[in-house]
Order: C-alpha cells, then sequence, then structure tokens
C-alpha cells in the first residue's frame, strides 16, 4: 500500500473499487488488490449516475475520448485531465477486406494506430496518468511490452512528470527509440516482460517508490477503464448502436474484456438499445495462454514462456485471462492463435484490401478474423468490428523482407521497358 492520499473526484460517476473475485467493495484510491481474498479490483459505477448520461452531452464533448468523461472514473473536471487528443480514431468500412473472406455483412477495421504514440496504449495511459495525478502520484511508471511505454513516456513529456518505463530489452528497436525519445528514464530488463512485471510489482511496495504510479500495478483499476473507450467510440460511430461480433488481440485480456464491459454499460445506461454481440480473442501461437485454454474449455489459464513476433502481445502469465475467458464463453464467441507466418499475411492482408498498416498484433487480430470466418466460428452474415491496436512502422523489420520496391531503374523510359514496366 502507497502512503498517497486517497481522494475521490468531484462529480465521478464512480463509486466504489470492487472485487472481482470476492465482490468485496472498497473506497475509490490507489488500491489494486483486495484486502479479504487479494483478488483484482475494477472500478464500480454508480448505476444512476451513468444513466444520466446522454448521447447530446457526449456528442457535444471533444473529439477526444475526454468526451466520455461521464461514463469514466476520473477526467470529469477538464483541468485535471491529461488530454493528448488520444481517441475518435478511424472506424473504417473494409468492403475489400470483408469480400475476399467471404462476408456478406459489413467488416469494419477500429483503427487505432492512429493515436498520438500510434497505438490503442495511448487510451488506458489518459486515464491512468490521469488518475495518477488526481490521487497525487509525483512520477509514473509501468511495465511494459512496448506500447504503454512509448505512451507513458510521451504524456508524462506532456505535463512534465518525471517518468520511468521498464521494458524488456529485447523489444524491437523502433519500441526502443520512441520509449526513449521523450526523454524519461527507461530501463532495459534482461528477461521477459513476465519478469519485467514482476519486478515492478515488488518496486511498488517499496519506499522508494511510494509517491510513482505504476500505471499497470497500483494505478491498474483506472488503467483498465481507458480500454472501455474504444467500445464506447465504436457504438457512437456506428449511429449508437453495437456490432454483432468483435474481433480483439489479447495480451493480458484486458481490453478485450472492457470492451466487453463498455457494451453493457452502454446498453445498462440507455445510450444503446439493447442487442445480442458475440467477442473473439487473438493471440499468437508464440503466446497462447488464453486461446489455448479457451481450446481446452480450462477455466485456468496455465502460464507460458512467450515466443514469435508478436512482442507486444508476449504476456505468458495474462492476468486477465480468466476474465477474457468468460467474456468470449458467455457470448457465444470463440478465440483462436495463429503462427509467424499468419501474422505476416494478416499484415498484408490489411495493408492491401484497406489501406491500413498494422503492427504484429493487428496481423494477429486479422488472421484470427480469417480463421474464424473460414471455419465457420465467426458468424460471416453478422456485422463485425475487428481491432487494429498499432501502427506498422513500429515493427517494421516483420515485413520488410517481403516488401521492396517492385524494380530499381535508371531515370528512363528504356529502365521502365527493361523492368517489364510498359
Ligand atoms: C497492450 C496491447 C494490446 C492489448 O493488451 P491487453 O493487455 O490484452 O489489454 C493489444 N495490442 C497492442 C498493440 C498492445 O500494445
Ligand atoms: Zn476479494
Amino acid at each position: 500500500m502507497t502512503a498517497v492520499a486517497d481522494r475521490p473526484t468531484l462529480g465521478s460517476p464512480a463509486s466504489a473499487l470492487v472485487c472481482r473475485n470476492c465482490g468485496a467493495q472498497f473506497p475509490l484510491g490507489a488500491q489494486h488488490a483486495c484486502f479479504e481474498c487479494f483478488g483484482p479490483l475494477e472500478i464500480g459505477y454508480d448505476a444512476d449516475a451513468l444513466a444520466r448520461v446522454t448521447r447530446a452531452d457526449i456528442e457535444a464533448g471533444p473529439h477526444s475520448l475526454w468526451r466520455y468523461a461521464g461514463l469514466l472514473p476520473v477526467g470529469q473536471n477538464p483541468a485535471t485531465r491529461v488530454d493528448s487528443g488520444t481517441g475518435m480514431t478511424p472506424l473504417i468500412r473494409a468492403d475489400r477486406l470483408a469480400d475476399e473472406l467471404g462476408f456478406t455483412a459489413p467488416v469494419w477495421v477500429k483503427d487505432d494506430s492512429a493515436n498520438p504514440t500510434h497505438s490503442f496504449k495511448d487510451r488506458v495511459v489518459s486515464v491512468a496518468i490521469t488518475a495518477a495525478r488526481e490521487l497525487g502520484f509525483s512520477r509514473i511508471a509501468c511495465a511494459s511490452t512496448g506500447n504503454l511505454g512509448n505512451s507513458v513516456a510521451a504524456h508524462a513529456a506532456r505535463i512534465g512528470m518525471p517518468s520511468i518505463v521498464f521494458v524488456p530489452s529485447d523489444l524491437e528497436a523502433p519500441k526502443i527509440v520512441q520509449s526513449a525519445i521523450y526523454g524519461g528514464t527507461l530501463v532495459g530488463i534482461e528477461g521477459s516482460y513476465d519478469d519485467v512485471n514482476r519486478l515492478c510489482s515488488e518496486l511498488s511496495e517499496t519506499d522508494e517508490f511510494e509517491s510513482t504510479g505504476f500505471v499497470n500495478v497500483n494505478v491498474r483499476p483506472y488503467y483498465a477503464e481507458g480500454s472501455k473507450t474504444l467500445g464506447f467510440e465504436v457504438a457512437e460511430q456506428l449511429g449508437w448502436r453495437l456490432p454483432a461480433q468483435y474481433v480483439a488481440p489479447m495480451a493480458s485480456g484486458s481490453m478485450l474484456t472492457k470492451i466487453n464491459k463498455a457494451f453493457k454499460e452502454l446498453v445498462a445506461a440507455g445510450l444503446v438499445p439493447s442487442s445480442q454481440w458475440s467477442v473473439f480473442g487473438a493471440q499468437s501461437a508464440g503466446c497462447a495462454p488464453i486461446a489455448t485454454a479457451f481450446a481446452s474449455g480450462a477455466d485456468v489459464v496455465v502460464p507460458v514462456k512467450p515466443t514469435g513476433i508478436a512482442k507486444s502481445l508476449n504476456i505468458g502469465n495474462p492476468a486477465d485471462g480468466p476474465y477474457a475467458l468468460d467474456a468470449v464463453r458467455g457470448s457465444g464467441g470463440a478465440m483462436a492463435a495463429v503462427g509467424d507466418e499468419e501474422i505476416r499475411e494478416g499484415i498484408r492482408l490489411l495493408a492491401r484490401t484497406t489501406g491500413v498498416f498494422a503492427e504484429t498484433a493487428g496481423g494477429v487480430t486479422v488472421a484470427v478474423l480469417k480463421k474464424l470466418a473460414a471455419s465457420g466460428e465467426l458468424d460471416t452474415s453478422r456485422e463485425t468490428v475487428v481491432f487494429n491496436t498499432g501502427d506498422g512502422l513500429k515493427t517494421i523489420d516483420a515485413v520488410s523482407g517481403g516488401a521492396r520496391p517492385t524494380a530499381v531503374i535508371p531515370p528512363t523510359i528504356k529502365g521502365m521497358r527493361a523492368a517489364g514496366l510498359l
């Protein structure tokens, strides 16, 4: 526990921290584990406060995720928000992708590579760093597979808060450079993400880190709520209704779970008509602990040692694995895992049919979309949203081998002819 003052926010619809395991409730603050059973905590809301939020309020808000402040635990006061312009990313109707995969219903790509640091992580960090500031932390930190570190370092730089980012030292070069450029402290750890995360949990208990908010450790209940804005935006961009199916990548399993939570909250608040939707989860074969549990019908997620090119998803011991299983099973959805070659193919497929260049995590998601559509587990006659969570320029080495100029020629007509281009 930290000695930082617990201070509930003014006007927040959040009412308590609720144990996801035993249901015990605690006051809002910098706590992430249940005092009764050590289970993980999440934000509970006052249902009446959520029900008072109207579409018109949201539509009149800023063109960023803060338009949903009425549905978030923090940031109701614009003066305390950390607003990097995150959110309201394009929802692209991907007709050529749909055709190629045999869909008769629309397929949409929610392209979160358009966020300020080029991944979905700007959502969770916007909310977490706002919460950290409201809770009185003076430094921000994280354990990261790459994108989170990029986003934490950038947001900290924007508000002049010191940051310390911990990553496995063998990450893709662009992600290392991007975290370092914003000027915070970047620590490469000789080990896996799971080693990094364990170190951060230990550090968060030390006196020296007492006033440091680890966005995905002691501020995690707030951090996780940021993912809901993906669900809110999809609903608003579809004209205030929910899609019938969505496909999301899984690292810890948090994002997939929270999009589902967002859809439920929208229905409960009367912001969208009630409808049925199915949730689909994507992992890479090199790190598929959640998809493996799904396939075997298990409730327990057995940790693995991650390998493979989808490094941003390489969490071998996923904290939200059981909740992701519940969300998918409860909705009649499915999960699948795909190998590195399929991931590369997924990146190329999305790029050549839709004009979106995804990082490896997006390749995982598109490859799983393809696989589950082919197997019939995804219904190609139902409207489907696919989440692209990161930018291909961050993992360029994954596909650079197969992406070269068609020809290199002298600047002459003759050169064009010689290369067979004329
Ligand atoms: C972090 C991340 C995710 C999702 O992570 P969860 O831990 O499952 O919430 C998905 N895609 C990318 C590119 C990421 O960086
Ligand atoms: Zn509990």
